[in-house]
């Protein structure tokens, strides 16, 4: 099966973004067979069209800056050419000499790099290729034998991968490739320190590749530092959603958000749709606070913030993503790159400050083509907040009445305030996504990938893929 994508044909240094439209299928890449053959097992038939305009430059050789929408792929986009690229040097020698980090892929967030090393280890699979992932958070000593024994492509948030630079146990003096992944937020001010330190440990001559759902001009300007003649990839518009995302704004007074959330659900339920949701919070305390109220609201919920140790993050993720919790309340730690292809709605709890992060947190549904529902609920004093995402969107938001609940919760108090809910005037106004075939979690799917991660009891445990990802 093929798909119709823009044609690739921009040279070295240029902007590339809708073009005449061209069919393209993964054999055109002239990946080798392995890589091939573990792409059709992940149920891939058609690249999606960041991957279609990036892997030619990327195995072209070319510095690469890469905007697309959350959730279409950028991941293989630049994995499998990495895979491809450094395929050259795959050995089945067991001498930890014979397999020093070739590739390295930087990732602001944990839960993010063990899911681009899911992808690195599940691409790589037929090769004698080792990916590992190293991340803070969580004892060092499985991940220290894993580097010695010598891994080809490394994935790693920036401080824990210090750490191990600082122990001589990791040694970048053989990479190749570097990769920032969710590059803007790797290039805002927290991260540069140890951004620099981690590339002034790379050779000169290596290629590098940004990858993100948002550019901002100023970000822009400074990634320019870090590429040689690069090529911008540009699939669709910036600071977008996904257009699968079907987004709505409830105007609601802070007391009434939590009784609002059980009304969402409860219409969800109604509607025969899944209640499986993320709620974005932005604080670590309203996050805690917000799981347990919709505990007693009897919703099986979760909370999922920087406070958490990851043993803890890592168990609420997995019984999220196995449906134990239904609710998984979260601050930004989750807003980027978490990749559950059947999640079906995300709700902003609160706006966020930066309306960058409202397109990343709403792209954690809308994944892969599916649907999915991105509700934000509003108070008064989040109007300017509103505004700002509207206008980073170029778009007005759907602002509409919440749904008439059947809920048992205590009536507000502030009801007769200005911005409490508008009473429903038709029964059938609230209207989310239908669930596709592909956004069910127990459908007969012939998706591999979706079976890997997808919302299953079967699936292992994120903890388990701490050490790395030997594959034979
Ligand atoms: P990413 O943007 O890399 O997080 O990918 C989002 C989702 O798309 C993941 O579930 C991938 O497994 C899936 N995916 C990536 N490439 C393809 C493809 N060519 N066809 C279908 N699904 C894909």
């Amino acid at each position: 099966m093929t798909n119709t994508v823009p044609e690739i044909n921009s040279p070295t240094g240029a902007t590339e973004s809708s073009a005449t439209p061209a069919t393209i299928t993964f054999a055109d890449f002239g990946l080798d067979p392995k890589i091939q053959k573990a792409v059709s097992e992940q149920g891939y038939n058609t690249p999606t069209p960041i991957q279609a305009q990036s892997i030619p430059h990327v195995l072209a050789g070319s510095d690469l800056m890469g905007a697309a929408q959350t959730g279409t792929g950028k991941t293989a986009a630049f994995v499998l050419p990495i895979i491809q690229k450094i395929l050259r040097h795959a050995s089945s020698s067991a001498s930890p000499a014979r397999h020093p980090i070739r590739a390295l892929v930087l990732t602001p967030t944990r839960e993010l790099a063990v899911q681009v090393a899911e992808n690195a280890a599940s691409y790589s699979k037929h090769t004698d290729l080792r990916a590992a992932v190293v991340y803070g958070g969580v004892d060092m000593k499985e991940q220290v034998a894993t580097l010695r024994g010598g891994v080809e492509i490394l994935i790693a948030t920036p401080g824990r991968l210090l750490d191990h630079i600082g122990s001589k146990v990791a040694n970048l003096s053989q990479v190749e490739i570097l990769v920032l992944d969710e590059a803007d937020r790797m290039l805002d001010m927290g991260f540069l320190p140890d951004l620099q330190r981690i590339i002034d440990l790379i050779p000169a001559q290596r290629q590098t590749l940004l990858f993100s759902a948002t550019f901002s001009p100023e970000i822009k300007k400074l990634a320019q530092s870090y590429l040689r003649t690069p090529v911008t990839v540009e699939v669709a518009r910036q600071n977008a959603a996904a257009d699968t995302v079907k987004q709505v704004v409830h105007m609601v007074s802070s007391a009434d958000k939590q009784r609002a959330i059980v009304k969402v659900l409860e219409a969800r339920t109604r509607q025969g749709l899944s209640r499986q949701c993320i709620i974005f919070t932005n604080s670590r305390l309203g996050c805690a606070r917000l799981a347990r109220s919709l505990e007693r609201d009897g919703i099986k919920a979760g909370a999922i913030h920087g406070d958490k140790s990851q043993g803890e993050r890592t168990l609420t993720l997995d019984a999220f993503k196995s449906g134990a919790i239904e609710a998984l309340v979260a601050t930004d730690v989750a807003a980027r790159g978490l990749d559950i292809p059947s999640m079906p709605c995300v709700i902003n709890h609160e706006l966020p400050f930066n309306a960058e992060d409202f397109i990343h947190r709403i792209g954690r549904t809308g994944r892969a083509g599916s649907k999915g529902d991105a509700i934000a609920l509003v108070d008064a004093s989040e109007k300017r907040l509103l505004d700002d995402i509207e206008k980073l969107m170029k778009r007005k938001l759907d602002i509409q009445p919440l749904p008439e609940g059947s809920s048992s919760s205590a009536p507000s108090r502030s009801s007769s305030r200005s911005d409490a809910p508008a009473k429903m005037s038709d029964p059938f106004f609230y209207k989310p996504y239908e669930p596709s075939a592909a956004a069910q979690p127990n459908a007969n799917s012939t998706n591999t990938e979706e079976k890997k991660v997808g919302i299953t009891p079967a699936r292992p445990a994120v903890g388990a893929l701490l050490g790395g990802f030997k594959k034979k």
